[in-house]
């Protein structure tokens, strides 16, 4: 991780402009937010800039304007709850470049703050076209990226303004990076990996990359039904990807191959309807009726996996192991988690998760706060996950 440049580098801010990529994309109804947890992940790195006398000028995209000025997209209702959280004025520039923007900043003390404008209302954010970016660079003296989840995209806010300045990661990007290179990059052995969730063919590229990494991977979810099929299984009427059979056995070959063990379901949790009043029943494989669906993983299974959980020393996991937003078949997701963040809490552990559903499986577990680090970064922990190079991350490379 020590190859990152951080605040900690920047030298003496005072009086200084930071342009500070943030990820203020907050769920909002009627210009309302209803979830500030982005805004209180930004609150580190701008009271820290705060702290070192620094302007602080927040960059941010809101929804998918496509280039141009939308009034529902407006980042304008993000200002009041920031300010309350921040206990200080933030001012608000209608724009993201040229006049309006210099104005606002040229108008801070040292330690304040300005809210710009959604960058998407510009064509050059998506296009990261370079005039767009060095319209951007004239405004601050350093950029810093505190938006690890925006990283995955070249965009003029996010890689090609970090070309033109000085470029920091912020206090929540050096975390999530952290995290994730004690999970991947350089993590402590042995690595298991848990991937789930409904599908193979969307996650085709992680599942090829986790088997050259890691040392066990368990599959879990509806994809774990197609790998079953793929190996002769009858999985009756669960969800199953049954022409991606090829594909499941060349992962098979090649976690072989790369010596990582893959932990597949042994017994499972069916119905016939995927229904909370349903009749759920514990199956051995081979043993399922014409009409039943898997949809959890068996205690067999279960109990497995926390074995392999107890013998490892990092788990990366994306995905849950069932249909967990229909109890019962929360069950081995539920168990599994909880497990983890024991282990984790322990500290024999280093338990790092993301994905969407996954975080919202690991907050009905209750243990959101227990894992070593959960990453709700969204498609750029999918595409880190999946070994991919992420520009916005790549631009802060020391
Ligand atoms: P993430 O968002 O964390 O990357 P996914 O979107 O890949 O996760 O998968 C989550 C979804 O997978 C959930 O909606 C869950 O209901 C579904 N799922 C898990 N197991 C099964 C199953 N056996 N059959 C059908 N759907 C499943
Ligand atoms: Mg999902």
């Amino acid at each position: 991780m020590s190859n990152f440049r951080t605040l900690d580098a920047a030298g003496d801010l005072t009086g200084k402009t930071a342009l500070v990529r943030v990820d203020f994309n907050v769920p909002m109804e009627d210009g309302r937010v209803t979830d500030d947890t982005r805004l209180r992940v930004a609150l580190p790195t701008i009271n820290k800039l705060r702290d070192a006398g620094a302007k602080v000028a927040l960059l941010a995209h809101f929804g998918r304007p496509k280039g141009e000025r939308v009034d529902s997209m407006s980042l304008e209702p993000v200002v009041a709850p920031l300010a309350a959280l921040l206990g200080a004025p933030v001012r608000f520039a209608t724009d993201c470049v040229g006049d309006e923007a210099r104005a606002a900043i040229d108008d801070l003390d040292a330690g304040g703050v300005v809210l710009l404008e959604n960058v998407r209302f510009h064509k050059g954010e998506e296009q990261n076209d370079p005039a767009f970016a060095a319209e951007l660079a004239a405004l601050g003296d350093l950029y810093v990226n505190d938006a690890f989840s925006a990283a995955h995209r070249a965009h003029g806010s996010t890689e090609g303004v970090a070309r033109l300045l000085p470029a920091y990661a912020g206090e929540s990007m050096r975390r999530e990076l952290e995290a994730l290179d004690a999970a991947l990059g350089s993590p402590k052995k042995p690595v298991l990996g848990i991937v789930g969730g409904s599908k193979v063919s969307t996650k085709l590229d992680l599942l090829q990359n986790l088997v050259s990494k890691l040392d066990k991977l368990a599959i879990g979810g509806g994809m774990a039904n197609t790998f079953l099929a793929a190996m002769g299984q009858d999985v009756a009427a669960s969800l199953c990807e049954h022409d991606l059979g090829d594909t499941a056995r060349e992962i098979i070959k090649a976690a072989e191959k790369a010596g990582c063990e893959l932990l597949l379901p042994v017994d499972v949790v069916v119905a016939t309807e995927v229904s909370p009043n349903a009749e759920a029943r514990v199956r051995e494989l081979g043993q399922l009726q014409p009409e039943e669906k898997i949809l959890d993983a068996g205690p067999a299974t279960v109990a497995r996996l926390e074995k392999a959980m107890a013998e490892s020393r990092t788990l990366i996991w994306n995905g849950p192991l069932g249909v967990f937003e229909v109890p019962p078949f929360d069950a081995a997701t539920v168990r599994a988690a909880r497990t983890a963040a024991a282990l984790a809490q322990s500290g024999v552990l280093t338990a790092v998760a993301g994905g969407g559903d996954t975080v919202a499986a690991l907050n009905h577990a209750g243990v959101v706060d227990d894992m070593t680090f959960v990453s709700t970064a969204g498609g750029a922990f999918l595409e880190w996950m999946e070994g991919k190079v992420l520009p916005g991350v790549e631009a802060l490379r020391s």
